[in-house]
């Protein structure tokens, strides 16, 4: 998995993430992923969370509709 290193929005930290998230959660990685753990509030932690658990759902129920 290749990793890239970024800097964190808020206090400039570098970050590693990974180049390639799952399907249809790269916007999320986008609004998010720019975050240190100390940067990430407790509200932008559940909206991610949140927000993943849906996206993977989503992904995972389009899968078994289309096998
Ligand atoms: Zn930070």
């Amino acid at each position: 998995m290749k990793l890239l290193e970024v800097k964190c929005k808020r206090c400039g930290q570098a970050l590693l993430t990974t180049a390639k998230s799952l399907h249809g959660l790269d916007t999320l990685k986008a609004a998010f992923g720019a975050l240190c753990e100390q940067c990430v509030t407790p509200d932008e932690r559940y909206a991610l969370n949140r927000a993943i658990g849906e996206g993977i759902a989503r992904v995972y129920g389009k899968t078994e509709k289309e096998a």
